[in-house]
């Protein structure tokens, strides 16, 4: 179940992520408690008869914050009737399951590192930015609770400091400033009809939050979603990735990417999916489900980070990785990938590509061995200008192909 301030949402996932049978319905946002109790009851009521007999083992809840850990009582901000309102035991005594609730941005968070954007990564942010700006902290494969639940929420992040009220009574929080609700304010307008600038502003203040992120936090990808960041498109993300190049500089953050969500308008839902499947899982070895892993960890691939430092030597290559010995035909399988360059010590460094399709679900990824080079500035000058440094994306197969010719030619002195 997804439940927002707009729509209610019901669906069934499986143990793939797959999602089969979303019902959903305005809600009653001004109701009573009691009214919009009815209607997620009537929903929840529909989708069951969906399901074949016996096949639905757990219930799991994305809900808008702020809630009680594990979601006992919430109180959404955008649902007035739902103060303290009891859901998880409601729900449990409703459909007779086992029921886990957890943030929405928590659960988009889980969603995306399952089987969206961030599949693989085990560090990682997600932001969605809607009516409201929200988000998900997953570190080491972890999502991240915090003392009471609240872990993530980068919508308050301040991005201006002498900037908008908040409602949470602070000023400048990347949610005064750059949410759906802000630029309506803003602007008189819905942020659909938001015009160049707009985009590009919020776009930046996203940017700007996402660098403090990982430069506090050593993560390496900030996947976004929400209405508002999706509708917006490439101009929003340009604009995110400018402002995080700029700020993010650290060994360790520099190249940190930001992505667009992978499952669209599916992801909430799925997400509570996943919320329900960790339940799950915690729940038959007997952990608390704060403990318990991601859902994707039996089945993801091998994570492929740029963590690798001086004092952290490099893991040894991937089970699977292909044979040093470069083979373009090969590489043309991938379907893209990213530039990574790691300096390993001063004058030492190591390159490698991270390979996204078809090789990048198997694990693969290509490096080249350690590459001693005149000094480590050299190095970094050669890939600023010839293609763009880390964090690079190469496109398609012809520029994967090309930056490691580019990198073979370089070790052998000629480039
Ligand atoms: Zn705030």
């Amino acid at each position: 179940m997804d439940i927002g301030g707009t729509k209610l949402a019901a669906g069934l996932v499986d143990r793939s992520g797959a999602l089969t049978c979303a019902e959903r319905v305005p809600t009653p946002a001004s109701g009573s408690a009691e009214q919009v109790w009815s209607a997620l009851s009537a929903l929840v009521d529909r989708v069951r008869r969906a399901a074949a007999p016996g096949s639905v083992v757990v219930c799991g809840v994305g809900c808008g914050g702020p809630m009680d850990r594990g979601g006992r009582e919430v109180s959404p901000l955008n649902i007035a009737g739902w103060r303290r309102f009891p859901l998880r035991d409601r729900l449990a005594e409703l459909t007779g399951l086992p029921t886990f609730v957890d943030n929405d941005a928590k659960a988009l968070a889980l969603a995306e590192g399952w089987i969206g954007a961030a599949r693989g990564w085990r560090d990682y942010l997600a932001v969605v930015v809607s009516t409201g700006v929200g988000g998900g902290l997953v570190l080491d494969g972890r999502l991240l609770d915090g003392r009471l639940g609240n872990a993530g929420h980068v919508g308050h992040v301040v991005v201006e400091p002498e900037g908008r009220r908040c409602t949470c009574g602070g000023r400048g929080c990347l949610e005064a400033e750059a949410s759906g609700t802000a630029i309506e304010e803003v602007t008189g307008r819905p942020a659909a009809e938001a015009g160049p600038a707009e985009v590009q502003r919020s776009g930046m203040l996203l940017g700007r939050a996402a660098a403090s992120v990982a430069n506090l936090l050593d993560l390496s990808l900030v996947v976004v979603g929400g209405s508002v960041a999706l509708g917006f498109g490439e101009p929003f993300f340009v604009a995110a990735r400018r402002e995080l190049a700029a700020r993010a500089v650290l060994e360790f953050s520099a190249g940190t990417r930001i992505v667009p969500a992978g499952l669209g308008a599916q992801g909430p839902l799925i997400g509570a999916g996943a919320v329900g499947w960790r339940g799950h899982d915690a729940r038959r070895t007997g952990a608390p489900a704060s403990t318990a892993g991601l859902p994707f960890t039996a089945t993801g691939t091998p994570h492929h980070d740029r963590t690798m430092t001086a004092d952290r030597p490099p893991p040894a290559p991937v089970a699977t990785a292909p044979p040093d010995d470069f083979d373009a035909r090969y590489w043309r399988r991938a379907a893209a990938g990213v530039v990574r360059a790691i300096a390993l010590r001063p004058g030492l460094w190591l390159t490698a590509v991270t390979v996204t399709g078809r090789l990048a679900r198997r694990g693969w990824w290509y490096r080249w061995p350690l590459l001693p080079v005149p000094d480590a500035s050299y190095w970094r000058f050669r890939m600023m200008t010839a293609y763009g440094g880390p964090g690079t994306e190469l496109p398609c197969p012809k520029d994967v192909v090309a930056y490691l010719e580019w990198c073979r030619g370089l070790r052998r002195g000629r480039g």
